[in-house]
């Protein structure tokens, strides 16, 4: 049998601690709970995680300034992290991901959307082995700037084109809005955050006129976007 995937859980609420400790070793993983950030740099320094879970509101350091600390230890760059963040602050989920983080799950969250969050960060940095690759229906030409969904030529504008070619590029991964303008928008200082959302919006209708039972962008209230990972080889399946 493989080992099982050691996640790194930072969280001084013992009873969230409890709860998150309990999935996740029900689901084949080995979680390690830390309540400080301290604690958690030095469990971090013994053995590195497959993942690491920091909440934002610790009594220490916060999750942030914990983030920074563990990613500057040894090989600390390439461990995925989540944040756990309070729903209502959307200023911590933005900051959480643009420091680089691979996703956050709000408060209150249930446990299977946690282990889903978890599997699928897992998934995508390659360190489950026992899981395969997601099966995307899309087809990428980047000669041709050309995107096929479901076998079908997408009619793509330009920035409907860069949105859906950058996603495309970390299924699952979420981009905040201003990642998106900075990086498909030629001059971002001139867009704004609806300019992202408006495209979204078109760019959605073209998929679905291909597939209506399948939306495969994800969005994250307030935050950005991602791509759905999992989804369906064939529309409808
Ligand atoms: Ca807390």
């Amino acid at each position: 049998m493989l080992n099982k995937p050691r996640i790194l859980v930072v969280e001084d609420e013992s009873a969230i601690a409890d709860t998150i400790v309990y999935v996740l070793a029900n689901d084949g993983f080995a979680p390690e709970w830390c309540a400080t950030a301290e604690a958690a740099i030095a469990a971090f320094g013994r053995q590195r995680p497959d993942l690491a879970i920091l909440d934002v509101g610790l009594p220490d350091l916060n999750g942030f300034q914990l983030f920074k600390s563990l990613q500057a230890l040894p090989g600390g760059g390439e461990v995925p992290m989540l944040f756990l963040t309070a729903r209502s602050d959307e200023i911590d989920r933005v900051v959480g991901l643009e420091l680089g983080a691979d996703d956050y799950v709000g408060k209150p969250f249930s446990p299977r959307e946690l282990l889903a969050r978890v599997r699928a960060i897992l998934r995508r940095s390659g360190r489950n082995p026992s899981s395969s690759a997601p099966v995307l229906p899309f087809e990428l030409d980047e000669e041709k700037h050309r995107i096929r969904y479901y076998g079908n030529v997408l009619e793509l504008s330009r920035y409907e084109y860069g949105i859906l070619r950058l996603l495309l590029q970390k299924p699952g991964r979420v981009f905040t809005r201003e990642e998106l303008l900075a990086q498909v928008w030629d001059d971002a200082s001139d867009s704004f955050d609806r300019t992202v959302d408006a495209h979204i919006k078109t760019l959605r209708a073209k998929l679905k006129a291909v597939a209506p039972d399948v939306d495969p962008i994800r969005t994250l209230r307030g935050t950005g976007y991602a791509l759905q990972d999992g989804l369906p080889p064939r529309p409808g399946s």
